[in-house]
Formats: structure tokens, sequence, C-alpha cells
């Protein structure tokens, strides 16, 4: 089974103020750190990744100067997530089955992570990885709460998020027939019924989203490198 790793860095970085992909986090772009564990990963066969239209050229060459003989491409994103993915998958081999999506984003995805959630693919049409929710989540409507949502039900979605390839296609074409905007590749394969199992994530593997997210993400990494985790 051949697995084609995605990797969508193609968001303006609008909650954050700048393209955090390519801001400098331990001396090199952030995108980087992620590219590496796939790089290094023993369960993926190529990585193709999807950063700004303008920002393909710059970062094939540099690309270049880290693949360690992995074929590694890099495509212009679209305008949503899924449209990056989208893009992403039709330039991946034909041969692979099955694809690992995972946000540029989260640069503490670990080997174990990425072999969990490919594994579970073998009986379901995917898998997420994800991690109980600690908080009470309220479901609101014009800033009233309508419902409180059942705690023990809810689950925070992370990435990676491992399909099978020819399944995903169904749900992106099936998104853009019926209008459908997803902010993950699972809700598209929800919405068509397909089977998504949830695989144990980590707390580590938090998205980088804010400054907030940075200033942690910079202590989780400088606890790392004294050999300690948070
Ligand atoms: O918007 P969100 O936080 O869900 O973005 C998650 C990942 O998707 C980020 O790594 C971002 O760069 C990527 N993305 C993309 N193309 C877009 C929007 C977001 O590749 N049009």
């Amino acid at each position: 089974m051949k697995v084609s790793a995605i990797i969508p860095a193609a968001g303006s970085g609008e909650r954050f103020g700048e393209e955090k992909q390519f801001k400098l986090f331990s001396g090199r772009p952030l995108l980087f750190h992620t590219l590496k564990l796939f790089l290094q990963s023993d369960y993926i066969d190529e990585i193709i990744v999807a950063v700004p239209s303008a920002s393909v050229d710059s970062t094939h060459r540099d690309v270049l100067s880290m693949s360690a003989g992995k074929p590694v491409k890099v495509v212009a994103g679209g305008t949503r997530r899924q449209d990056s993915v989208k893009n992403g998958i039709d330039v991946s081999d034909s041969h692979s089955t099955l694809v690992c999506i995972h946000d540029a984003a989260r640069p503490f995805v670990t080997e174990d992570l990425i072999q969990r959630s490919i594994s579970a693919c073998e009986f379901a049409d995917g898998a997420v990885v994800g991690i109980p929710s600690k908080d009470t989540v309220k479901f609101t409507e014009n800033g009233f709460i309508k419902e409180t949502l059942d705690r023990e039900k809810i689950w925070l979605a992370q990435t990676p998020q491992c399909f099978h390839k020819n399944k995903l296609l169904q749900a992106l074409y099936n998104a853009e027939k019926e209008n459908l905007i997803g902010t993950d590749e699972s809700a598209l394969m929800e919405a068509m019924g397909f089977s998504i199992k949830l695989v144990d994530g980590e707390s580590n593997n938090f998205k980088i989203t804010t400054k907030d997210d940075w200033i942690r993400a910079e202590l989780v990494a400088s606890r790392q490198a004294q050999g300690s985790v948070l």
C-alpha cells in the first residue's frame, strides 16, 4: 500500500497576522519542521506540500535542499483548505491508495500518530486523530446557548487525518456539487456517510493558530530540546 502525505500550507494566516508557515521557528521556517517529520517517516512514500502560489518556486528550492530521497512535490493551494488538498491529490502518485493529510501548523506530530492514523484505515474509510474535550461545549446561536453537548462524546479533531484516496475524491466531488465547505476533510467524508475511526491524539500536537500558540510552541520546542516534554 502506497501512502501520499499532503501538507496543506496555503493559508493566509488571517488569525495569526502573517503567513506563519514561513516564519522562522528554531531557525527554520515552521513548515520545514513539519515536513521533516514526514520525510523521516517510514510510513510515507511521497509528500505533497500546498503553498500560496507566490511561494511555490521558493518552497520548491528549499525542499530540494532537504529531501532525503523521498519524492516531494510542491503545488499551489486553493481558496479553501479543501481546494488545497484537492490540488495535492491531483498530482499524487497514481499508485497511492491512502492519503495522509497533516496541517503545516502542527509541528509536533509524531511517528506514532502517523502510524496509528494510517493503520486505523485498515478497517475504516478513514481515521482522524483527536483528543477528548476537557471543557463543556455549548452549541450557540446569536450569542445565546441553544444546547449543552454531552462532554463524554466531544472530541477535538487534530491531524493527521488519513483516508482511502478514492473515497476522499468522492467526498471532495460531492462537496463541490453540494457547495459544502469543511473545516477539515473528515467533515466532507462524514457528509457522505463514510466510516471514520477516531484515534487517540496528543495534546502537544496542537495547531499554531494565534501568537499565543506560537509562544506555547516555542516552550514545547525548548523543553523537547532539553529532553523533557510538557
Ligand atoms: O484554517 P485552518 O487553521 O484550518 O488551516 C489549517 C491548515 O490548512 C494550515 O496549515 C493552512 O496553511 C492550510 N490551508 C491551506 N489552504 C487554504 C487554507 C488553509 O492549505 N486555503
